[in-house]
């Protein structure tokens, strides 16, 4: 059995969840995102979390796929400041539900002023809650700084515990640090913006196969819902032993997700 920590099912046909289940993708979970427009209303955002807490476990349990959500207000949602402090005033309602792990995706996308605002409030609260963080972090030429932004967003928060959080779309120049500072790492393999297969597995083997997961981010866009099976896969071909291979796609996401109250494992 394979975990995707991180996956959009919300845009991804039944199909891809008949694929999850036919390759041992037995648990997914999926974070709040953008869905390639702007959501301009409140009620839009209620529909949302409503679709990640009640149709998608439903519509993932008919493949006998377990399916837990993050619940959050997702950087490049931040722009409308007003608009933003309407919506976390929802958040705690939706946290509150059986399957919601914790606060996710927060972060920093083009590492704007409202972004950081935002990013912080959700820190604050997650903080309050204690609840477990998934964090994304920018692309390509924004990434290191804006990983080390969110660093510090964190570090300033002493309420919250860096072994619950986890920065994901790590990338080489980044995975040592967020590793080196405490937090758990996530590698994501994705066409064009993020990772492929082998370099996912090259970070593996220069950093390390502890308090990391992998990840496919799958969703609107061009991307693979069987990335973590092919990142198992790559790491069986250059010779990693079963053990090594089942900690990165099955244990360490299990041990990390475990920190929250509502997961567990019972498929
Ligand atoms: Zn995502």
């Amino acid at each position: 059995m394979l975990i995707d920590p991180h996956i959009h099912m919300v845009s991804r046909t039944t199909d891809d969840y008949q694929a999850l289940a036919l390759h041992c993708i037995r648990l997914v979970t999926e974070p709040s995102f953008r869905p390639g427009f702007d959501r301009n209303s409140v009620a839009g955002f209620k529909d949302y979390f409503e679709q990640l807490t009640v149709a998608e476990p439903a519509r993932a349990a008919k493949f006998g796929i377990r399916h837990y959500s993050w619940i959050c207000l997702n950087p490049e949602e931040a722009a409308n400041l007003e608009l933003a402090r309407e919506v976390m005033a929802l958040l705690p309602e939706y946290l509150d539900r059986p399957t919601v792990l914790g606060i996710g995706e927060i972060g920093l996308n083009r590492n704007t002023r409202n972004e950081l605002k935002v990013l912080e409030w959700q820190v604050e609260l997650a903080a309050q809650r204690n609840e477990l963080v998934l964090v994304h972090t920018p692309h390509l030429e924004d990434k290191l700084k804006g990983t080390r932004l969110i660093m510090e967003v964190i570090r300033n928060e002493s309420g919250l515990d860096r072994g619950r959080v986890l920065i994901d779309h790590a990338e080489e120049h980044t995975i040592e640090e967020i590793k080196d500072a405490g937090f758990w790492a996530g590698i994501t393999i994705y066409p064009g913006s993020k990772c492929s297969p082998a370099r996912a597995v090259d970070m593996l083997e220069t950093s390390g196969c502890e308090r990391v997961w992998v990840d496919s981010a799958a969703d609107w866009g061009v991307s693979d819902p069987l990335a973590v099976i092919k990142a198992a896969e790559e790491m069986r071909r250059r010779g990693f032993d079963p053990e090594t291979i089942a900690g990165v796609v099955y244990r360490n996401p299990v041990t990390f997700l475990s920190q929250s109250p509502s997961f567990h494992m019972s498929c």
